[in-house]
C-alpha cells in the first residue's frame, strides 16, 4: 500500500496574516490562538481585527516557552474552557509543536502560521515533545496533518537569513534521503512504501533549492519578497514536508539526531546539522563526485556547515562522534533507514572525510 498525506490546504503569499479571518473562516467560529511573545506583539492586533471583521471570535494564549506535555495540557484546558472550535498556532517550531498537540488532544482543526521557513515541521503530522530542560522526550505521530498552513512570505522576508538557510539545509536532505528509501524499498516516514509522489516532490524540492536558493537568501537580506524567495519558501515548507513524510528519511536525519545529544552542537539548528548529515550521506553512499561537490558548494555558499567545527565539534570531534555511535544507523529504527550495508562506523568515517574536504585539507 502507498500512503500519501499532507496538509488540507497550504496557502502562501505576502500579507496573508492580515487576511487571516477570511482564510480560516471555513474551519470554525471561535479560534484559540497560541502565540509566542514576539508574534503576540507583532500580529495580535491585525489577526484579531481580521477575525472580528468576519463576525468570528478569537481568544489568545501566550505560549509558555517550551513544548512540554504539561504545556499542551495547560493550553488544552484554556481552549476548552473558552469553548473554542479550532486552534491557530503562530510562531516558530516550538509554538507549532505545542499548538498541534493541543488541537490533536481536543480533536479540533489545526491551523499553523509559521513565522520562519526554517524547517519542514509546519506541514507534517508529527509533534515533538520536550522535557522542561529542552531535551526531546517524545515524537508524537498525530496521524493527521494540519487542516491549514498559512505561510506569509512578507513575514519570512523579514526574518533572519540564517533561518531561511536552516530550512534549506533541512530541505536539501529530502531528495537524497527519499532516494535511499525509494531505491531500496524501505518505508517512508508514515509507514508505507514510497509512492511516486514522495520521490517526485522530493526531487522538485532539491531542484528548486539549487535553482533559487542563493537568490532567495539575497532577497531576505534585503527584506524583499521575490519569486525566488516564494519558490524556496514552498520548497522548505511544503515540498520538503511531503517529500520526507511520503518519501522517507535516512542518514542525514540520523546524523542530526545523534549529534543533537552532544552539548557542543546545541548552538546549531536542526537544518544546519541535517545539511552536514546530507553531505555525510552522499559520501557514505559513494555518490558521483559531481553530486557530492555540488551539494557541498551549495552549503558553503548558503552559509550552511561543511566542517565539523561549524556544527560545534571544535575539539576531539572523532571521539565525540564515536560516543554517539550507538545512535547511528540503527536498522529497523524507523523512520530513518540507512543505505544497505552502511553502519555507524562507516558514517563516522564519512563525516571525517566530509570535514577534511570542507576544510580544504
Ligand atoms: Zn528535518
Amino acid at each position: 500500500m502507498y500512503r500519501i498525506q499532507g496538509p488540507g490546504a497550504y496557502l502562501q503569499g505576502p500579507d496573508l496574516i492580515n487576511k487571516m479571518g477570511e482564510l480560516v473562516s471555513p474551519l470554525g467560529k471561535k479560534f484559540f490562538v497560541v502565540a509566542g511573545g514576539t508574534a503576540m506583539k507583532r500580529y495580535k492586533e491585525s489577526i484579531e481585527k481580521s477575525i472580528r471583521e468576519q463576525g468570528l471570535e478569537c481568544v489568545f494564549a501566550r505560549f509558555g516557552g517550551q513544548s512540554t506535555a504539561a504545556e499542551a495540557e495547560r493550553l488544552s484546558a484554556l481552549a476548552s474552557e473558552a469553548g473554542c472550535g479550532a486552534v491557530i498556532g503562530i510562531g516558530g517550531g516550538k509554538v507549532i509543536d505545542s499548538s498541534k498537540l493541543t488541537a490533536h488532544r481536543l480533536g479540533l482543526p489545526m491551523i499553523i502560521v509559521p513565522t520562519l521557513a526554517s524547517s519542514d515541521a509546519p506541514c507534517s503530522s508529527l509533534s515533538i515533545v520536550y522535557d522542561e530542560h529542552g531535551a526531546v522526550s517524545d515524537v508524537v505521530q498525530l496521524g493527521r496533518n494540519p487542516e491549514m498552513v498559512i505561510m506569509d512570505s512578507r513575514v519570512i522576508a523579514q526574518a533572519p537569513a540564517r533561518m531561511l538557510a536552516c530550512g534549506m539545509g533541512d530541505a536539501l536532505a529530502t531528495y537524497y534521503e527519499a532516494r535511499v528509501c525509494f531505491e531500496n524499498g524501505f518505508p517512508n516516514a508514515i509507514g508505507s512504501a514510497v509512492p511516486l509522489t514522495g520521490i517526485g516532490l522530493a526531487k522538485l524540492c532539491c531542484d528548486t533549492l539549487y535553482e533559487h536558493g542563493l537568490a532567495a537568501l539575497e532577497a531576505v537580506e534585503r527584506n524583499e519578497v521575490t519569486l525566488p524567495l516564494e519558490r524556496v519558501i514552498e520548497a522548505n515548507t511544503y515540498l520538503s514536508a511531503l517529500g520526507f513524510e511520503c518519501g522517507g528519511l535516512s542518514c542525514a536525519h540520523d546524523f542530526q539526531d545523534a549529534v543533537s545529544v552532544l552539548e557542543d552542537c546545541h548552538a546549531c539548528y536542526h537544518g544546519e546539522k541535517v545539511a552536514f548529515g546530507t553531505l555525510c550521506l552522499l559520501a557514505v553512499e559513494n555518490r558521483p563526485e559531481e553530486e557530492q561537490s555540488r551539494a557541498m558548494e551549495f552549503c558553503r555558499r548558503a552559509g550552511l556547515p561543511v566542517t565539523l567545527a561549524q556544527i560545534g565539534l571544535k575539539e576531539n570531534a572523532e571521539q565525540k562522534l564515536r560516543s554517539v555511535a550507538h545512535l547511528l544507523c540503527r536498522r529497523g529504527a524507523a523512520p530513518n533507514s540507512p543505505p544497505p550495508g552502511v553502519d555507524a562506523n562507516m558514517l563516522i568515517e564519512a563525516a571525517l572525510e566530509v570535514d577534511r574536504r570542507g576544510r580544504g585539507a
